[in-house]
């Protein structure tokens, strides 16, 4: 949604619910974890009740988001995913996540080894691979990611785990396909079908329909 008209978010919201895809992306930022500034809970709030059927996956881009976890859950998150790089509590986010009855995703930027999720693998729903550097929308893909989804989901697999995988940034219908080839199972786009001219379709050749 941050790529979202937000003159017209409830119009937006809707769009994407009249659609093929099955969650909503919101993408939060504090200025202090990226640096830029995106939106808050009333905004949240606002897109949430605009909503009716879409997964509302919420992608914390915040400094200790352990502060936060408790109200992103009351706000209607479904799924909430933090950065790894932004806390040194990362069980306890999780926890708190998981005590909130939402699902939990930690994330990592295009600089951080697929490694250090290693040990919360097992407690995690959903690991968020950052495809572009987090803070902005309309970036290029970095195309390093793709091998490091294949290395989650071979993590994933050897472990027999159902953890999904989600990529996010620069992705469109030009390189989903390449993306669930190697494992993704959610991806995030945001300019590739706000900017198109028929975000619809759009969507569908994202999803291969
Ligand atoms: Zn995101």
């Amino acid at each position: 949604m941050l790529s979202a008209d937000f003159g017209n978010l409830e119009r937006d919201v809707k769009m994407i619910g009249s659609s093929k895809a099955g969650w909503m992306h919101i993408d939060v930022m504090d200025g202090v974890f990226v640096p830029n500034i995106s939106f808050g809970f009333p905004v949240l709030k606002a897109m949430v009740d605009a909503n009716e059927r879409l997964i509302v996956d919420t992608h914390l881009m915040i400094t200790e988001p352990e502060r936060y976890l408790k109200r992103f859950a009351e706000a209607g998150s479904d799924y909430i995913t933090f950065h790894i790089e932004a806390t040194y509590r990362v069980r306890e986010c999780i926890d708190i996540i998981h005590g909130c009855g939402a699902r939990a995703g930690l994330s990592i930027k295009p600089g951080t080894d697929i490694s250090v999720v290693e040990p919360f693998l097992s407690m995690l729903d959903m690991v968020l691979v950052m495809s572009v550097e987090p803070g902005f929308g309309g970036q290029k893909f970095i195309e390093a990611s793709l091998e490091k989804v294949v290395a989650l989901r071979e993590m994933i697999d050897s472990r027999n785990l159902d953890t999904i995988i989600e990529v996010d940034g620069g992705i469109g219908s030009k390189n989903a396909a390449g993306l669930y080839a190697a494992g993704a199972n959610i991806l995030v786009a945001g300019n590739a079908v706000f900017k198109a001219e028929d975000p619809l379709r759009e969507i569908e050749l994202i999803l291969g329909l």
